[in-house]
């Protein structure tokens, strides 16, 4: 109750005024008193709320501050002492943030504003309030957070954007360095010790480490996993079919928790302590994987997989991209009747030969052949079987020549193989070989046995006087010689020195 009358009751009114105004409020208001010499200090006035915030007893305070100095973090107190003398020093207000341990016993954070006085005798009091900032701190590290996370994704996204603008752009055969690209960025951003693809062979039974990227001072293991056999590893091949048949993830967050067996102890050999690793998919079917390793302990995002998911899609994208590309190519350079390279890739290959000559004076030798009276065989037994006796020869043709040789079906029923790094005698002798084996080769179509033979004309590079910008003139010298062989009767080659039959 307020009294409005007398002197001594208008004292003990305001008094009871402001106790009630400092009950009132959330904070704890205080006059804290520090001595000229610093030794001693205490509360002239602490709000009762001290009792029910920090635990600690007004009276007491009043007598000693100290109660209140041991509730501050001990990581806070250093600040907190400097904050006082700094204040005092030079009379400028007090202020401070600091973890208070609350009658809870656990620490909060509050903050205080007070405002120094010099008293008489050197001593210094403080007038103001302490109160409780937690609610502001924890809002603060919620904002922060979601920065932070806002931050990582939007440059999830730029990296993502990218690898897709890199993968867009890739000019062919560059696939391999943008998939090192994309391993070592993901590799980084993630911070993992090792990123890597697989791919499987098509009856799952082996992997295949086709590309890696490890951090620094990590030891890559691409080297020790070609061709690697699944066979025994009960484990990984459950994982490989969740893989293949759900599109399932595989994640071995702790090596240690992991039930023991091969695959345990081998990735405990490559020191791997925690892996994840993401199904890549090529013309809709699971074709290999893509992984992260982490050598160390570690704790991942909880959309740590959906993140790397985002990324083998990238890659599955990028290698069906690439898987199109090559299939287009090879059907623009192969004979689809006989498999055989055609003209389109054989030109560019001789015009690489006409260089390495005038650079290295590599030498290489042209054959060319045709059938034989194909017209008649073909009237004979028909298209079909004239198309047959083409593919018959094509396998002959790849059987008697070395991978290095290139062979393609020139046109019609004309065959070229260019020898290169080879004399002219052995060329001489592989033709006849070849002329040999399809004499004696059985051509049987529907039953009917064909009778079958080439003739073929050969020239070598070292035989035109200048090495030619185009490869025209050796193609036309062993077209030439072709002719000579039909007119000496077929079945034989014709080279510089002339027929040659056995
Ligand atoms: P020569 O011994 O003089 O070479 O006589 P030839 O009858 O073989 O004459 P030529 O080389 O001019 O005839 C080529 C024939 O090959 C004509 C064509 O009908 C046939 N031919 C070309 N391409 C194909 C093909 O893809 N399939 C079949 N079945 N025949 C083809
Ligand atoms: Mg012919
Ligand atoms: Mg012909």
């Amino acid at each position: 109750m307020i009294k409005q009358s007398g002197k001594m009751e208008s004292f003990i009114d305001s008094d009871f005024l402001f106790r009630k105004l400092a009950s009132g409020i959330p904070g704890i208001l205080t006059t804290y008193w520090l001595s000229a010499d610093g030794e001693s200090h205490r509360y002239l006035f602490v709000s009762d709320q001290i009792q029910d915030i920090l635990g600690l007893n007004p009276s007491e305070l009043r007598e000693n501050a100290d109660a209140i100095f041991s509730t501050i973090h001990p990581d806070d107190r250093a600040g907190v002492y400097a904050s006082i003398a700094e204040s005092s020093a030079a009379l400028t207000p007090w202020r401070f943030q600091a973890r208070l341990r609350v009658k809870e016993g656990h620490f909060e954070w509050f903050e205080a504003h007070s405002k120094p006085e010099r008293q008489a005798d050197e001593s210094t009091v403080w007038y103001g309030q302490i109160y409780n900032v937690q609610y502001y701190k924890n809002l603060e590290r919620t904002f922060r957070e979601n920065e932070a996370e806002a931050a990582f994704q939007a440059n999830f996204q730029k990296l993502i954007a990218r690898q897709s603008t890199e993968f867009i752009n890739l000019g062919f055969g560059a696939i391999d360095d943008s998939i090192r690209d994309l391993l070592k960025a993901i590799g980084g951003f993630f911070d993992v010790d090792r990123a890597y693809l697989y791919a499987f062979s098509p009856d799952y039974r082996f992997m295949d480490n086709t590309h890696e990227w490890c951090s620094p001072g990590v030891s890559a293991l691409i080297h020790s996993q070609h061709n690697v056999s699944i066979d025994g590893f009960e484990w990984w091949h459950e994982k490989i079919s969740e893989m293949v048949n759900h599109n399932r993830v595989v994640f071995v967050e702790d090596l240690k928790q992991m039930k023991p067996g091969p695959e345990r102890d081998m990735l405990e050999q490559q020191g791997i302590c925690s892996m994840f690793c993401v199904p890549v998919r090529v013309n809709g079917v699971v074709s290999g994987f893509f992984g992260v390793d982490s050598i160390r302990q570690r704790s991942w995002r909880e959309d740590q997989a959906d993140l790397l998911i985002i990324v083998s899609g990238l890659l599955s994208g990028a290698l069906e991209r690439h898987r199109l590309e090559s299939e287009l190519l090879n059907q623009s350079i192969s004979d689809p009747l006989t498999t055989l390279h055609n003209r389109r890739y054989l030109m560019p290959r001789l015009n690489e030969m006409l260089n390495r000559s005038s650079r290295y004076g590599e030498r290489f030798t042209l054959a060319m052949f045709d059938l034989d009276r194909f017209k008649h065989i073909n009237d004979s037994i028909g298209h079909l079987g004239g198309d047959f006796c083409l593919r018959e020869f094509a396998n002959l043709l790849l059987e008697q020549t070395r991978d290095a040789d290139v062979v393609a079906r020139f046109g019609g029923e004309e065959f070229v193989v260019a020898f290169s790094d080879v004399s002219q005698a052995d060329v001489r002798r592989t033709v006849n070989r070849i002329i040999h084996s399809v004499r004696d080769h059985d051509f049987i179509f529907e039953g009917r046995s064909v009778p079958l033979t080439i003739s073929a004309g050969i020239a070598a590079i070292g035989e035109l006087g200048n090495i030619p910008s185009t490869p025209d003139p050796l193609i036309q010298l062993a077209d030439r010689r072709l002719y000579s062989a039909k007119q000496a009767g077929r079945d034989c080659l014709v080279d510089a020195s002339g027929v040659s039959r056995i």
